[in-house]
């Protein structure tokens, strides 16, 4: 891992995250969008995707969408549910919400189960939202909700979903290679993650694997133009090309990504890594008094909610700026009730970049004079809502 400094810092933040030296280099030469280099680019970046989905991946294939995750996301939405179809939304933070915030905005009716900030949704509830509403053809959810680093129970939802003849989609935006993920055994319509998360690309696209039944019937489906998935898919299959202005140098250093993931093991690699540093993140800050919002089994390898300190003398923005000036930028949180913030566990960083943080937080710490690190009794029993 290269050194990063105070002017270059780390981002320990769910993406934009730290990329490789190579990653970045692979960016220094130009392409044009129609020659074949670089179409042979886009082919390979496509069937690697695919291999990631598990052992039954040729049902599926990939289709890539300029522009962030959310118009990934927007891209799936808006071509496999059909424009009457009724759609339930399993919401549990800010990415649930901004799915819910989509539908609305492309009028496709939905049914909402919302948990609030960070609490999973049950079997039960899901079974009785379809028991009560027969005519909800679809279920939506976020595997990893990176608004609180929650791992949603995405294999329990998927049996009723199959049992029940519901299309399922996945925003796997912030746990796609990192997290297994097998479509064809989760019997899953579509999936959507961008360039810019576990495979440690930079910014600049996103990409739905869907399976190609889906893909042929979500002709003319779209409410867009830029973000109809079938025309995406198939220009590229008849051209080899993508159908406006491709991020040509984000695709490269994507490729140059892609090669680095292979490289450190795959999936599997990649989420022992992340897990080491997860490991290293919650136990290190755990003795430094800090909490976690969620417990081992919730845990997500991504990124983790921690308590503030009730201690008066804590206070976030001063946290912040220090650990910044030290070369770690970390991400403020997202909890409605109680004060928290977040640490990525995502990106180019091993477990001694987790040991600097650690050092640097203590010393923080030690500079604002904060006693205590236990976060107030309010935050306690918020987390005690959670059932195992
Ligand atoms: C990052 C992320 C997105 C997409 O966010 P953008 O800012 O549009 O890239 C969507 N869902 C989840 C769960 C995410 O983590």
């Amino acid at each position: 891992m290269q050194e990063q400094t105070p002017k270059d810092p780390y981002l320990l933040t769910p993406g934009p995250l730290t990329t490789s030296m190579q990653t970045k280099e692979a960016m220094l030469r130009d392409w044009g969008s129609w020659d074949g280099d670089f179409k042979a680019m886009t082919a390979t970046l496509r069937s690697e995707l695919i291999a990631m989905i598990g052992p039954n991946c040729q049902e599926y294939d990939c289709v890539p969408m300029q522009g962030s995750g959310t118009f990934a996301v927007e891209a799936m939405l808006g071509s496999f549910i059909t424009k009457n179809s009724k759609t339930l939304v399993l919401c549990n933070g800010a990415y649930g919400k901004r799915i819910v915030e989509i539908l609305d905005y492309i009028q496709r009716p939905y049914v909402l189960i919302d948990k609030g900030d960070f609490l999973p949704p049950s079997v039960e509830e899901v079974e009785d939202a379809l028991d009560q509403d027969p005519s909800i053809e679809n279920i939506v959810i976020v595997h990893c909700e990176t608004s609180s680093g929650i791992l949603n129970p995405i294999e329990e939802i998927a049996e009723i979903a199959h049992q029940r003849g519901k299309k399922y989609l996945i925003d796997s935006m912030s746990s796609f290679g990192a997290v297994q993920l097998d479509c064809a055994a989760l019997h899953c319509e579509a999936i959507v993650s961008s360039a810019n998360k576990c495979i440690e690309g930079v910014p600049g696209f996103g990409f739905i694997i869907a399976r190609k039944q889906a893909l042929e019937q979500a002709k003319d489906n779209s409410h867009s133009l830029s973000l109809d998935v079938y025309a995406q898919w198939h220009h590229m299959n008849k051209t080899g090309q993508w159908r406006f202005t491709p991020p040509t140098h984000v695709v490269a250093a994507f490729l140059q990504a892609l090669r680095q993931h292979r490289m450190e093991g795959g999936v599997q690699g990649r989420y022992h890594r992340y897990q080491q540093n997860r490991d290293r993140l919650v136990a290190g800050m755990r003795l430094l008094g800090f909490e976690t919002l969620l417990d081992k089994r919730w845990l997500s390898p991504i990124i983790v909610t921690f308590f503030q300190p009730e201690d008066s003398n804590f206070k976030f923005t001063s946290f912040y700026d220090c650990l910044k000036k030290k070369g770690f930028i970390i991400y403020p949180g997202k909890l409605t009730d109680v004060d928290s913030f977040r640490i990525g566990c995502i990106g180019h960083i091993d477990t001694n970049v987790i040991d600097q943080l650690l050092d640097v937080v203590k010393d923080t710490l030690a500079g604002m004079r904060v006693n205590t690190t236990k976060p107030p009794l309010k935050a306690l029993e918020e987390r005690s809502k959670l059932q195992h």
